[in-house]
């Protein structure tokens, strides 16, 4: 069953979350005991929160696994060893790969096609 919002049409008390089948059953206020009307509240839009919860282990990127507990630390660490999130900022960025890996990869794609 969805939560619906619900105003009373007599005394305008407002009841958020009310949670009830789709066919509208009749609520009364709490308030007052009129019939109340389903509205709908614009509930404000979550804030984005710069947080991971517990925190998030990477093993990719850096000499033994690290934990982070925010995207923008995260971020930080990565630019401060020269690399970037795929997708992250630019297009074609490459994840993981430090200059040197992506030379050797290189090297190899020539060796092996030659
Ligand atoms: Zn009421």
């Amino acid at each position: 069953m969805p939560y619906y919002d619900r105003r009373c049409t007599a005394c305008s008390a407002l009841r958020v979350d009310s949670w009830e089948p789709t066919e509208a059953p009749t609520v009364g206020c709490l308030e007052c005991g009129a019939p109340t009307e389903r509205v709908w509240i614009g509930k404000p839009a979550a804030v984005k929160s710069d947080e991971w919860a517990g925190g998030k282990t990477f093993e990719n990127g850096f000499d033994k696994p690290r934990t982070f507990y925010s995207p923008s630390e995260y971020h930080k660490a990565l630019a401060e060893r020269g690399l970037k999130v795929r997708g992250d900022g630019e297009e074609g960025t490459w994840g993981w790969m430090s200059r040197d890996t992506l030379e050797k990869a290189k090297e190899l794609v020539t060796r092996c096609s030659s």
